[in-house]
């Protein structure tokens, strides 16, 4: 990200949410965004994965300036490179647990998804409710969901929204685990937004913000 701001109008009102960021982050490296309530942690992420055009400043994503892209292009880069964990999960509310989580492989084209899928399921320990619609499940669960969504299409760049908000102590374990095998097993990016410190002291890198400002970049001693 280069000299990157967004800003919110509605009217003749303006919001500054994000004000001139500058980062980049390493391919295969694990980061956290830190910062309080409203600070503009989600914007920021939301930027970086190409879900989001910033006002001014440019984002690159594996070498791919995304301002300028139509939206085609963009959900193409977001297809072939990232995946993304939302803080409210965002599941199709029509679709069951597998066949949110063989979505991304469809829209890849790839064949023999179902397997696949499942498998991922079984991973995040959901095998056993596959079949089962977002309101059937719970808020944990939901969560788990999506990750086995995001990881699906095989990301070279993760971005998790407060990936254990919503999880109790032993699955947040679980799933902070599936994490950080991903990152060293498939060398997939980690880029986590957290209010827990306790997690973003695992990870390399720890970025704060405040009032849309960058306050410090510091590495972690792990
Ligand atoms: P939290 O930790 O509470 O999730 P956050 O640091 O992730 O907060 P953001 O969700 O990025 O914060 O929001 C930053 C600011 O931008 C907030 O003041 C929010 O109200 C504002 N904001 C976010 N999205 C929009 C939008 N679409 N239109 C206008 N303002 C917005």
């Amino acid at each position: 990200l280069q000299q990157v701001s967004k800003i919110y109008k509605s009217g003749n009102r303006s919001l500054t949410v994000l004000d001139d960021i500058n980062f980049s982050i390493p391919a295969g490296s694990t980061m956290s965004i830190v910062g309080p309530s409203g600070s503009g942690k989600t914007t920021l992420l939301g930027l970086c994965a190409g879900l989001d055009r910033a006002t001014s400043g440019t984002v690159a994503l594996h070498g791919t300036r995304l301002n300028g892209l139509s939206e085609d292009q963009l959900a193409a880069v977001r297809n072939q490179y990232v995946g993304f964990i939302f803080q409210n999960f965002q599941l199709l509310p029509t679709l069951t647990a597998l066949e949110n989580v063989m979505v991304p492989l469809e829209l890849r084209g790839e064949k023999n998804i179902r397997p696949r899928a499942l498998d991922l399921l079984d991973k995040v320990g959901l095998a056993e409710r596959s079949h089962h619609y977002p309101t059937q499940l719970s808020g944990g669960e939901q969560q788990r969901v999506s990750l086995a969504r995001a990881f699906s299409n095989e990301p070279r760049i993760l971005f998790a929204d407060e990936p254990t908000g919503n999880l109790d102590a032993d699955t947040s374990v679980k799933v902070v685990k599936l994490l950080f095998d991903l990152n060293k097993e498939a060398g997939t990016t980690l880029v986590l937004v957290t209010h827990d410190l306790e997690l973003a002291a695992r990870t390399q890198r720890i970025v704060r913000i405040k009032g849309g400002k960058l306050t410090s970049d510091e590495l972690n001693n792990i």
